[in-house]
């Protein structure tokens, strides 16, 4: 039976390979930060992790874990309902539900999770999900995964969102989906004008704040923050795994009933190990140092603001964005390669992007900020980017 099969997942391999997509991972020897150690012993700056407030590898989060790890040990070996919780998960959901201003908060084993079990407790065939087409594919996948009727809005069109839930009068309840930042261009969601049209025709909101928790807003509070709607949202779903400490765990924060309810039939928390006490007490020990002061946050805000004002000066064409991702466009697939592979010659970490990831025609080179890098480093990335730019002809 194999042998067929075999040859079929070669074909299907090479077809990805012709295509120009298949994905080599390149392998770090170094702790995740903004510089880094590739195999093979190259230093490189990094500017493409989602380590947006440098957390990664913070020296008081790995305290925090070593700590609880001696004193509660290594894993849970357990569901949470069974016999998975420990104080630790309990306070980590409490932190949670404080820091986004909600009532109570759900764990996952990642964001993945929480957005896969998201809808399918909540709603049946007789309810709607009005969702934005650019959503993370785990909202896709969670959306899938739920008997309730589906709409889909442009990315960030109002107009259109209007237009689906009228349509979507036809349903008892409705759940508009969102993410905060899309991952591509750094766009915020239009939040504001969504929730209005939340009240305008009856629905809830959710937002998945994996990319604007802990980078935007003032205080890092996120897209709730950035539009002064801390609370007002129903639903909020998140990841430990981006700028809250950069490592894995995902949660789901909002009404008390809602979250009640995903502890009793949601799947992925039913059916899934529980998070390690020694994750759960770094998460909170992030919490903390986000909330203590603002350090982190602004260094972020400021490096941001540096590196997209010198790109632009220097000509080069950037996305709109509202978060620490800085997508520096070239439209030609085979110039984002190149580009790229380029960078890393002069020390600088990033990686081009083109279709299917994003639309055809579209390719660009997704630079992500750190509260970790230094000056010095983002000089060294803009000259790069300005050097290389020149010899491919693009400046
Ligand atoms: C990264 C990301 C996720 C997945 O988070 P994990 O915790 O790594 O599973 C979900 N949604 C969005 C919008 C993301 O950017």
């Amino acid at each position: 039976m194999y042998n067929d099969f075999q040859k079929h997942l070669q074909t299907t391999l090479q077809e990805i390979k012709d295509a120009g997509l298949y994905k080599n991972e390149r392998v770090i020897i170094t702790p995740q930060s903004s510089a880094i150690k590739v195999e093979g012993g190259v230093d490189v700056i990094n500017f493409c992790a989602n380590n947006y407030l440098g957390l990664a590898d913070n020296p008081e989060l790995i305290q925090a874990a070593k700590e609880r790890m001696d004193s509660r040990g290594y894993g849970m070996a357990s569901v949470r309902f069974i016999c998975g919780t420990q104080d630790t998960h309990k306070q980590l959901e409490k932190a949670v539900s404080d820091f986004f201003g909600t009532e109570d908060t759900i764990l996952y084993a990642a964001c993945f999770d929480a957005n896969g079990g998201l809808f399918e407790p909540l709603l049946t065939e007789q309810d709607a999900i009005i969702s934005d087409a650019l959503n993370h594919a785990s909202i896709i996948d969670g959306v899938r995964l739920c008997k309730a009727v589906r709409y889909r809005y442009k990315n960030g069109d109002m107009a259109d969102l209007e237009q689906q839930l009228i349509a979507a009068q036809a349903q008892r309840f409705r759940i508009i989906a969102t993410d905060g930042v899309f991952s591509m261009d750094g766009n915020v969601c239009p939040l504001d004008k969504i929730y209005e049209l939340a009240q305008k025709y009856n629905a809830l909101v959710m937002v998945d704040e994996s990319h604007s928790a802990g980078v935007v807003g003032k205080t890092g509070h996120g897209v709730t923050e950035l539009y002064n709607m801390r609370g007002k949202v129903e639903i909020i779903t998140g990841t430990l795994g981006k700028a809250f400490g950069g490592s894995v765990g995902g949660f789901t924060t909002g009404r008390k009933e809602i979250i009640d309810l995903l502890r009793q039939r949601s799947r992925p928390y039913l059916f899934s190990n529980s998070i390690p006490p020694m994750i759960a007490a770094a998460g909170l020990k992030t919490f903390e140092l986000l909330t203590r002061d603002n350090t982190l946050q602004d260094r972020l805000h400021a490096n941001t603001d540096y590196f997209v004002t010198r790109m632009k000066a220097a000509g080069f064409d950037i996305k709109p964005t509202q978060s620490a991702i800085c997508a520096v466009m070239l439209y030609d697939a085979r110039l984002s390669q190149e580009f790229a592979a380029a960078l890393q010659q002069e020390g600088i970490y990033v990686t081009g992007f083109y279709y299917p990831v994003v639309p055809q025609g579209q390719a660009r080179i997704r630079v992500q900020l750190s509260a970790a890098h230094t000056t010095e480093q983002l000089d060294k990335g803009i000259a790069a980017f300005i050097k290389v730019a020149k010899a491919l002809n693009v400046l």
